[in-house]
């Protein structure tokens, strides 16, 4: 059995993988696609000591460090289910989709997140050419342009707020009648004097010149008419959903779906730590991640030096 295994390769698993190894202890790697959301991101310009680089080449990064290590990195593999054991002490199984079964001492869950999308045509064409999905990750790249903000909830109405201080104007487009966000976030928004808000609004289209986004196109609920907005960028905040399915009723979970974490990453279930995008940790950043996997990890080497015999 392993002592530690490791189910996500992206920021928090590759940090908690390689901080476990350098205990000394067998650790063990499981991931759906190694890299995680790094793989699918085009400039990274704020991972502290690195000026700028580029998702994938991080993400090869990411895999050589913990290579470097004696870790078995089961890549393309997908957990399906995570069984604690009936004592305190007794082995955790992890059955995989393929339908292979792993034991380990303690699990760390790293499944991260992904971000819901409009599903509308251009969305995907233009994803990382002026459709975003992070405010913290993509702002600085339209400062002085219009953007639009997809989404007034919380999330929504903040990145709107964060980027109003960055670029020329902010439309923020809201589906419902009014935005759900929290009554202070909407009082800062509506004092700003370069937002425009849009209620009752469905995003239809984005539009674009075959290289970068050049603007959406939206239809009122009310009156059925389609409008465009010119723009140079699209933040899309209509929620990040946790990869959790597989672990309903297994851990605590949030109503939003995230893994409960104290501050030690310990989940609900004793042996069971979990980092990064797929907990309740408040920012979803790479740094954040990163963290957080090496918080988890020595969390689990601290529980293992308690329970497991010598
Ligand atoms: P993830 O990166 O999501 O990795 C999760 C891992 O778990 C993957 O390997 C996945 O395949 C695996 N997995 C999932 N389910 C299972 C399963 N059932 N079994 C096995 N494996 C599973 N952050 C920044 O700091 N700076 C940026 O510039 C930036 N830009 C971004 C741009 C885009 C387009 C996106 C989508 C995100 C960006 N982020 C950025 C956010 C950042 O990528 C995430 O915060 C970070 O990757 C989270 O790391 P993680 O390890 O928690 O999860």
């Amino acid at each position: 059995p392993y002592d530690v295994l490791v189910i996500g390769g992206g920021p928090a698993g590759a940090a908690a993988a390689i901080y476990s190894a350098r205990k000394g202890i067998r650790t063990g790697v499981v991931a759906e696609r190694f890299g995680g959301q790094v793989l699918d991101t085009v400039s990274i310009e704020n991972f502290i000591s690195v000026k700028e680089t580029e998702g994938p080449k991080l993400a090869m990064a990411l895999e050589q460090h913990v290579k470097e290590y004696d870790v078995d990195v089961m890549n393309l593999q997908k957990a399906a289910q995570v069984i604690p054991g009936a004592n305190q002490g007794d082995l955790i199984e992890v059955k995989l989709a393929s339908g292979a079964s792993l034991k380990s001492k303690s699990i760390i869950l790293a499944t991260g997140a992904r971000w819901r999308e409009m599903n509308v045509s251009g969305e995907q064409e233009y994803r990382g050419k002026g459709v975003a999905y992070c405010p913290h990750c993509d702002g600085p790249l339209f400062k002085g342009k219009r953007v639009a903000v997809i989404g007034g909830g919380n999330s929504g109405v903040e990145a709107a707020i964060d980027l109003a201080g960055i670029v020329a104007h902010v439309t923020l487009i809201e589906f419902d009648s009014k935005l759900r966000a929290d009554a202070v976030l909407q009082r800062k928004l509506f004092s700003l004097p370069n937002v425009t808000v849009i209620t009752e609004a469905m995003t239809t289209e984005v539009i674009g010149n075959g290289e970068k986004v050049t603007g959406l196109k939206y239809k009122s609920r009310n009156t059925d008419e389609i409008a465009t907005v010119e723009l140079e960028g699209i933040f899309v905040q209509i929620g990040l959903l946790p990869n959790t399915d597989f672990l309903k009723g297994t851990v605590q979970l949030t109503n939003r779906g995230e893994i409960e974490i104290n501050s030690r990453g310990e989940t609900s279930v004793p042996g069971v730590f979990a980092a990064g995008d797929c907990t309740n940790v408040p920012y979803k950043q790479i740094i954040i991640a990163m963290g957080a996997g090496a918080t988890a990890s020595l969390g689990a080497f601290d529980h293992l030096i308690r329970t497991s015999a010598p």
